[in-house]
Formats: C-alpha cells, sequence, structure tokens
C-alpha cells in the first residue's frame, strides 16, 4: 500500500493519486465553487483579489486554470502565457493555435529536443508579428 503525506494538512493517507488526503480534496473542491462563483459574481476581480477574498492560493488558482476548471474573465484583465508561444490566454495551459497542434501531436511533444521547440517558439513570434 503507497500512503503519503497530504500536501495540505500533512496528514498520512492512501495515495490515490493525489497529493490530497480525500477530506482536503473534498474541502478543495467545495472552495473552487467557491471561487468559481466569486469570479462570475467579481468579473473584474485580480487574481490576488480572488485568493486573499476566498483564502486560497494563488498557485492553486493558476493549478484550476491550468485545468480549464477555472476561466478569467475579459474584464479582469487577466491573463497567464500560453506555454508553448506565450501568448496570453484567459485559461488552460495553451492557446487554441498551440492546442490544436499539441493535441495533434501530443505524444510527440515530450519527445522533442529542446532546440527544436525554442525554433518552433521563434517561428510562431514571426508568425504572430505577420498577423498582428
Ligand atoms: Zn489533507
Ligand atoms: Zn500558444
Amino acid at each position: 500500500m503507497d500512503v503519503r503525506n497530504c500536501k495540505r494538512c500533512k496528514k498520512l493517507f492512501d495515495f490515490n493519486g493525489s497529493s490530497l488526503c480525500p477530506a482536503c480534496e473534498k474541502e478543495m473542491e467545495d472552495k473552487f465553487l467557491e471561487v468559481r462563483k466569486y469570479i462570475m459574481d467579481n468579473p473584474t476581480a485580480t487574481m490576488p483579489t480572488v485568493a486573499e477574498e476566498n483564502e486560497v492560493p494563488i498557485q492553486q488558482i493558476k493549478k484550476w486554470i491550468k485545468e480549464e476548471r477555472l476561466s478569467f474573465t475579459k474584464a479582469s484583465g487577466m491573463s497567464i502565457s500560453c506555454e508553448k508561444c506565450g501568448r496570453a490566454i484567459l485559461t488552460g495551459r495553451y492557446c487554441s493555435e498551440c492546442k490544436k497542434s499539441v493535441t495533434n501531436t501530443f505524444s510527440a511533444l515530450y519527445a522533442e529536443p529542446e532546440v527544436v521547440r525554442e525554433k518552433k517558439k521563434a517561428e510562431n513570434a514571426k508568425m504572430r508579428f505577420l498577423n498582428s
């Protein structure tokens, strides 16, 4: 049996693929609903405000955003960067264009040497320039 310390309350629990024990998992789920509602009610709130008002670490909010469970609103002026091309996005890990190519070449992505990825990034930047 694989036993881990919960990342949040440090209690031991049977590892189930999550870094949180079931109790904390449940609490975070409740928090998530709270935060989502807060963002809907306060579309212009920035991430630090959301974190503070809901007593959730910013890292956790970012995680939810990367998981596409939460999304910034345009009105908040907040955004995160596409992990591939650096473009500003409101939710997820990639912009819609990169997401397309990521889904197509998902297994190849991690095998891709850093050099190639850097080169692609440069090409993306160039394209962005042409598009604007
Ligand atoms: Zn816990
Ligand atoms: Zn992108």
